[in-house]
């Protein structure tokens, strides 16, 4: 942290930071310019109130220079981190791509999503069971039931499995079928929801916040590997802006972003980022080439029929274009898909 004074600031003031600084187990080195002086506070700022210090007689500006985030960060660890669940591969040069429907609806619908994602060379199926839905009269997901069908279509296929898990309560249910628990959008700041993953030996998949800030994104990520989970990606999915063409608004410089501040891998969603089947596969391509770690894409048999996200769904041949796709960009920048 750097606190600037305000211009010819007295002694005294600038000793009172000074030694405050020293109080809470930092260095403080004081800085004298010619009309301003600074003092540069040494130490993990993290963990002290820096706010605080702007109460201070004579202080201008309190300046932080860590990320609040630590486990999360590229100041910890500078290689980056590969998820690997089963085939499934995210981060460090794999593109992890997860396939599957909104929802799991019965089992030949998720079967035939599961052989289809295989075929097109996906490595992890995905299918919501239990469903956060904007409305409470909506479908809301077969639950434990649609859990055992994500199991038996793995059982055939040998793809990973990701689906929703949407309270800590019902984190060990999920744990117990699933490869990957996914937090949801409206959940990403569920504190003790993030601790419960954390502690569930499980990779996370975490969505981004329609309305988070990429710091608190982060920070949301940071619960989980605090408790000893370091297997978490990040799937950016768009966030909610005054546009109104597309559900939500994707924006990709998110992934190079993430890459100089965080060591995870980065998830693109471009199911939900546009709201549109016709715009998926254009923005999935887009995701590799801004270099994306991994794909969520919902793909459906017959998806003007689906119980949930139909509108946003590819069929299986479109999923199989896209892969197609993808896989020439990946290839083009040294990357593999799978
Ligand atoms: C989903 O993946 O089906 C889902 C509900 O996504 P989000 O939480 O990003 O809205
Ligand atoms: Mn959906």
């Amino acid at each position: 942290m750097i606190v600037v004074m305000e211009p010819n600031a007295a002694d005294e003031k600038i000793d009172n930071v000074a030694r405050r600084v020293t109080e809470l187990g930092l260095k403080a080195h004081v800085i004298r310019g010619t009309e301003r002086t600074v003092i540069a506070a040494v130490g993990d700022e993290r963990k002290i109130k820096i706010e605080s210090f702007e109460r201070f007689p004579g202080v201008a500006e309190v300046l932080p220079i860590l990320a609040p985030y630590k486990m999360a960060s590229k100041e910890l660890r500078k290689e980056p981190t590969q998820v690997v669940v089963r085939g499934f591969r995210a981060g460090a040069g794999n593109v992890g791509v997860m396939g599957g429907p909104c929802s799991v609806e019965d089992e030949e619908q998720i079967v035939a999503c599961a052989r289809a994602v295989k075929a097109s060379g996906g490595t992890a199926l995905r299918g919501g069971a239990f469903k956060p839905r904007t409305s409470p009269y909506a479908f809301q997901g077969m639950k434990e039931d649609g859990l055992k069908l994500l199991d038996l279509a793995r059982q055939e296929t040998g793809l990973a499995v990701v689906t929703e898990v949407m309270t800590a309560e019902d984190v060990p249910l999920v744990a117990k079928y699933a490869d990957i628990l996914q937090i949801g959008a409206r959940n990403m700041q569920n504190y003790r929801l993030l601790e419960a993953v954390g502690r569930s030996g499980r990779a996370v998949l975490l969505k981004r916040g329609p309305s988070a800030t990429i710091e608190e994104w982060l920070l949301a990520a940071e619960y989980i590997l605090n408790e000893g989970n370091p297997d978490v990606m990040l799937c950016e999915r768009g966030i909610r802006t005054f546009e109104t063409h597309t559900r939500f608004t994707l924006p990709l410089a998110t992934v190079p972003f993430l890459h100089r501040k965080t060591h995870l891998p980065v998830i693109v969603d471009p199911s939900h980022g546009t709201g549109h089947s016709y715009l998926v596969t254009d923005m999935a391509a887009a995701s590799v080439a801004a270099g994306a770690d991994g794909l969520m894409v919902e793909m459906h048999p017959i998806p003007e029929k689906a119980l949930s996200d139909g509108y946003q769904s590819l069929d299986f041949a479109q999923f199989d274009e896209m892969m197609i796709r993808c896989r020439t960009i990946a290839t083009a920048i040294g990357k593999t898909l799978g």
